[in-house]
């Protein structure tokens, strides 16, 4: 190669080394631009990172200086807290899960006596073996070992009930303690001697202020019984004054001092049964009795009164309903005769009626009885109406002042019924009238008779003929639950009318709307249908005993009609068209006193009269000397054989001797009562075929004083004071067929029939 060549290929060579130089230099330039843009980036990166730091920094200054500020606080309220508990009386503290003590106060560490044992760590078994060993709990007379498992198993409960423990140094602590969700105890034993101080002196004093007020109810439970007495006394004597010739001034003073006596009696009886409740002396006496016949005498107690008022008293006792229970009979009729008597008090006119309905439980052998009392009364003003259950409560004074009443009648029945585990209510319209009622759970005695008897062949269709009425809407429904078809005819002379040969039996009453009862009988009996049986209902008991209404009816039944009597009717309807038989004896009076004159003696002390007959012979047992000659006086008209008995011994003697038809029985006697007079007088009759009729006379027949009485085997009872109607109702009643009729008026009239 030549040198040009040479040259040209080195100029190439340099050419080419120049360009790649200069390319190589471009892409250094290039990425120095890049480094530098990335340096750049960094740099940035760096400075806001460094931002960020310095403001975590600031950040995590603040939070520390909150934390230990917030560290002071609670260390300061965990501070003021423990000072607090510190500072209280009682007992603060703080158990784990596992029943160790992780802290508590003073007052709690005090009631350890301060024993070193006793400080954080220590478990709750372990401080009840303390205040047991150490003497520091009074458990009383309970073993400690079953104080401690009994402690400790109501530690253990989820939720401990609160319990009391006694100190040694007779403080009394009440603890309570509640567990967290962790299973932390927290623990407080509240100091409340004084409380339990407080309670015992409150109880102390509540004791003595029942006490003291028994002491004044025996008191005065003994003062109205000796008060009583005397005043049956004044009574009875100004009952026999004003029958005595008077003149209208004397007839006015005999009578208020015979009306002021009876008040004061019913006040004395009110306070005396009210005492005895207040006492806690009062004691139910249950035994089996007859609910119906119970209703009945009060029913025919108050009739008198409901009779002057013009009321007409009404029973509806279910026809299904047992009629023997097991029950207080003296203290059921008690209330029937506080409600009873109220609703004869409070209505002037139109009726009151009972009715008597009852859900039997035979599981129980029970039957929840149900009374009602509803009469067309004053009524009572709505926001007065639980007032009246109150003692001495009346509905205000205006209107109470025309009637007589201590307030204590409704009081008396309501912790009676409460006594008897039932419950007593009134619902009642201003003006309109009222209804008590009230309910008892009584056992009904197994053989109580529930059946309804069958009617007689021949009796199916009844015309009852009387105006429209409770009265007659009660008797329809019997009539028709005992299966018999009624016809309701208002008055005498529409039944004459319409009257065939389809009816079996009339039921008329003794007053009609058009006659009275007994012109439209003599009709029906000079009539056509002569031989339709008729019977006569009246509220009049002389009226039912009168020879005359009987002779002209097949039977007189007495208001309100009592449903045995009712049965007893029909079921003999056809055995004696047309009698004049002795009246069925009144409520109470079981067997008839005929037989008691077929006994073997029965003609030894026959006291032959003129018209060849004898005198009833009446045996009157009364210790008291007073009560024997009202008693006399009583009855010095009536022309019977008196003989008097000083107690129950010589009540038995004068029964075997003097063979009476009658007896009327004081309960209360020396040496024998007379409860066990007539048990000795009811043994001697058995076997004999002799029954003679016994009336008790009772001090106070709504206490518990007449209980037994009718189980003792007695037929009927009397409260003194002794009233002269009831006693002569009562001879009357049971006047044997062959003895000469009774001398008094209403024997003179039945004698002029
Ligand atoms: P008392 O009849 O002796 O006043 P009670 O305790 O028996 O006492 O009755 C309290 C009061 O309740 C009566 O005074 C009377 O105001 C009212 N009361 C009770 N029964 C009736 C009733 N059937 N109708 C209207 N008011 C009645």
């Amino acid at each position: 190669m030549n040198l040009a060549e040479k040259l040209m290929e080195e100029r190439r060579a340099r050419l080419a080394a120049e360009r790649l130089l200069e390319l190589k230099q471009a892409e250094l330039s290039a990425a120095n631009r890049k480094l530098g843009r990335h340096a750049l980036a960094l740099t940035r990166q760096i400075g806001a990172t460094q931002a960020e730091v310095a403001k975590t920094r600031d950040e995590n200054k603040k939070v520390k200086l909150d934390l230990s500020t917030a560290n002071e606080k609670v260390e300061k309220a965990e501070q003021r807290l423990w000072d607090s508990l510190g500072a209280i009386e009682d007992g603060f503290a703080f158990f784990d899960s596992d029943g160790k003590l992780i802290s508590a106060n003073d007052a709690y560490l005090n009631l350890f006596d301060g024993l070193e044992e006793v400080t954080p760590g220590v478990s709750y078994v372990r401080l009840l073996q303390i205040l047991t060993d150490e003497g520091l709990v009074n458990t009383a007379d309970q073993d400690p070992d079953l104080w401690r498992a009994q402690m400790n198993e109501r530690w253990l409960s989820p939720n401990p009930e609160p319990i009391v423990v006694r100190m040694w140094d007779d403080r009394y602590l009440r603890l309570l303690d509640q567990r967290g969700k962790s299973g932390d105890m927290v623990s407080m034993a509240l100091d409340i001697t004084t409380t339990v101080q407080y309670e015992e002196e409150l109880q102390t004093a509540r004791e003595r202020a029942e006490a003291a007020n028994r002491a004044k109810s025996a008191f005065l439970a003994n003062m109205s019984h000796e008060i009583r007495t005397p005043m049956n006394g004044v009574v009875g004597m100004a009952e026999l004054l004003c029958d005595t010739g008077l003149s209208e001034e004397q007839r006015l003073y005999a009578q208020t001092i015979k009306n002021s006596g009876e008040a004061l009696l019913v006040i004395i009886n009110d306070v005396l049964d009210y005492s005895k409740i207040e006492a806690q002396k009062l004691i139910l006496h249950p035994e089996p009795f007859n609910l119906e016949r119970c209703v009945h005498e009060v029913l025919m107690l108050l009739q008198p009164t409901a009779k002057d008022k013009g009321l007409t008293l009404l029973l509806d006792y279910d026809l299904f309903l047992p009629n023997t229970f097991v029950g207080d009979p003296g203290r059921i009729r008690q209330v029937l005769t506080n409600l009873v008597g109220n609703a004869v008090k409070f209505t002037n006119t139109g009726h009151v009626a009972l009715q008597i309905t009852g859900i039997g439980d035979p599981d129980e052998g029970t039957c929840s009885v149900h009374i009602t009392i509803e009469d067309t009364g004053i009524g009572i003003p709505e926001e007065k109406v639980q007032h009246i259950f109150g003692e001495f409560n009346q509905v205000e004074d205006e209107r109470n002042r025309q009637f007589e009443g201590t307030g204590l009648g409704l009081a008396i029945s309501k912790r009676l019924l409460e006594l008897m585990g039932g419950e007593i209510w009134v619902e009642s319209e201003e003006g309109k009238g009222s209804c008590f009622g009230f309910r008892i759970e009584l056992p009904v005695v197994a053989d109580s008779d529930t059946s309804i008897p069958p009617m007689p062949p021949g009796l199916h269709r009844v015309m009852v003929v009387d105006q429209p009425s409770v009265m007659r809407d009660i008797l329809n429904k019997q009539l028709a639950m005992l299966g018999l078809e009624v016809t309701l005819i208002d008055d005498g002379a529409s039944a004459l009318a319409t009257l065939s040969g389809d009816i079996d039996l009339v039921v008329c009453d003794e007053h009609l709307a058009d006659q009275e009862g007994a012109d439209f009988c003599q009709q029906l009996r000079s009539g056509s249908w002569s031989n339709t049986p008729v019977l006569m209902l009246s509220s009049d008991p002389v009226a039912v005993a009168d020879p005359r209404n009987q002779s002209i009816t097949n039977g007189m039944l007495l208001k309100p009609i009592q449903r045995q009597e009712l049965f007893n009717r029909l079921a003999t309807l056809h055995d004696d068209p047309v009698q004049a038989s002795p009246p069925e004896p009144l409520p109470g009076a079981a067997p008839p006193a005929a037989p008691a004159q077929t006994g073997p003696a029965a003609t030894e002390n026959v006291t032959p009269l003129p018209c060849g007959r004898r005198k009833m012979r009446v045996l009157a047992a009364e210790d008291n000397r007073t009560n024997q000659l009202v008693f006399r006086k009583m009855v010095k008209d009536l022309n019977i054989d008196l003989q008097f008995a000083m107690n129950g011994i010589e009540a038995v003697e004068a029964y075997k001797s003097f063979q009476p038809d009658l007896i009327f029985m004081d309960i209360s006697m020396p040496l024998m009562d007379g409860k066990e007079a007539t048990q000795k007088i009811r043994e001697l009759e058995y076997g004999t075929e002799t029954y003679v009729p016994v009336v008790a006379l009772t001090a106070h027949a709504m206490t518990g004083d007449s209980d037994g009485i009718l189980a003792a085997g007695l037929d009927h009872y009397l409260t003194k004071p002794l009233r002269k109607a009831l006693i002569h109702e009562r001879i009357h009643a049971y006047l044997p067929a062959e003895a000469a009729p009774l001398m008094d008026d209403h024997a003179a009239q039945s004698g002029a029939a």
